[in-house]
């Protein structure tokens, strides 16, 4: 029997036609439904469009409902298997926010596109088409969400928007692709050794700012945010992961406040460790209570504390990442 697959569509380019004067914008009907029929696959396919929102317009709410939407196919409808197209700007928060909190065993491929559905070389149907080969693909199973884009499949935990308008935009950074859709053929060549899940049941703290960190930064803005209070702030470091000394006192303000401060790197490539011992060095930044991640990203990191901090843990913040 075919397999049964849910496709939600929640907006972006894939769901979007250009104008004469070039612009993109959505329209009330969704171009690629009536060009489903032109795909090749042998899933029996199921369609909604649970919201049709650019990507910018993505929040945390809408997260909750694509989650609760997928768990419920999964838990009350029986589907083997859920595509979801997006726009491809936060695609990688919503594919690592429900990597991280989804409670379902099944494939969960999401995609987008660069060029929207009248564009010359659209690579829209193309993504969908290998989003639903991995979604169908049984090798898919326990990987988490797999961000299909460009014939590569990459993990949600670390898949990053690298350019703004080539088709070759997701990257994994450090580690590469885990798999590839070569013409009908999912081939998956590696994967994470370690793969968290956390079952969330709701949030209430959601209040987790990211600050990015540069030459000669001061302490106004970390201050700011102690005094006003928020839940967590997520710091994107310099190199492997040091500060401006002039970043001292607002660290210190925040700590004191028993706010949690993560810290990733604001590089490209590699991972936060406590190697330099100078003034705001990583080694003092630690000593002090500053976590230190290994490889996430900003808006990532930013993620995992508000799933963490909506969780019961067995011991510290910091030894979950
Ligand atoms: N701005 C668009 C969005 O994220 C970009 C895209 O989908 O490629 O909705």
């Amino acid at each position: 029997m075919a397999k049964k697959l849910l496709i939600l569509h929640t907006g972006g380019t894939i769901s979007m036609s250009e104008g004469k004067d070039g612009k993109v914008s959505p329209s009330a009907e969704n171009p690629l439904v009536a060009l489903l029929h032109k795909l090749n696959h042998p899933a029996q396919l199921h369609q909604e469009a649970i919201f049709n929102l650019p990507s910018p317009h993505i929040t945390l709410d809408h997260w909750w409902q694509l989650k609760e939407r997928i768990e419920q196919a999964v838990q009350q409808e029986g589907f083997d298997g859920i595509v979801i197209t997006h726009g491809t700007d936060t695609l990688e928060e919503t594919a690592y926010f429900l990597d991280l909190a989804l409670n379902v065993d099944i494939p969960v491929a999401i995609t987008g596109a660069m060029r929207s559905s009248n564009e010359l070389g659209s690579d829209g149907l193309i993504n969908l088409q290998n989003a639903i080969l991995v979604a169908l693909c049984a090798e898919s199973q326990h990987k988490g969400v797999l961000v299909v884009m460009n014939d590569e499949i990459h993990h949600a935990k670390f898949v990053t928007k690298t350019h703004t308008t080539n088709v070759a935009t997701f990257q994994t950074p450090t580690f590469g692709p885990c798999g590839l859709v070569a013409k009908n053929r999912v081939i998956y060549f590696q994967q994470l050794n370690h793969y968290e899940r956390f079952p969330v049941a709701h949030l209430h703290k959601t209040n987790v700012q990211l600050v990015k960190s540069y030459a000669g930064m001061d302490s106004f803005l970390l201050t700011q945010l102690a005094q006003q209070g928020c839940d967590g702030v997520v710091i994107e470091a310099l190199g492997a992961g040091n500060l401006p000394p002039t970043c001292l006192e607002g660290i210190s303000a925040l700590l004191a406040a028993k706010i949690p401060v993560v810290l990733v790197s604001r590089a490209f490539n590699g991972i936060t460790q406590d190697v330099y011992d100078y003034l705001g060095g990583g080694k003092q930044l630690k000593q002090q209570g500053v976590i230190f991640t290994q490889g996430l990203s900003g808006q990532k990191a930013r993620i995992k504390l508000l799933v963490l901090l909506n969780q019961p843990l067995n011991s510290s913040l910091r030894d979950y990442f």
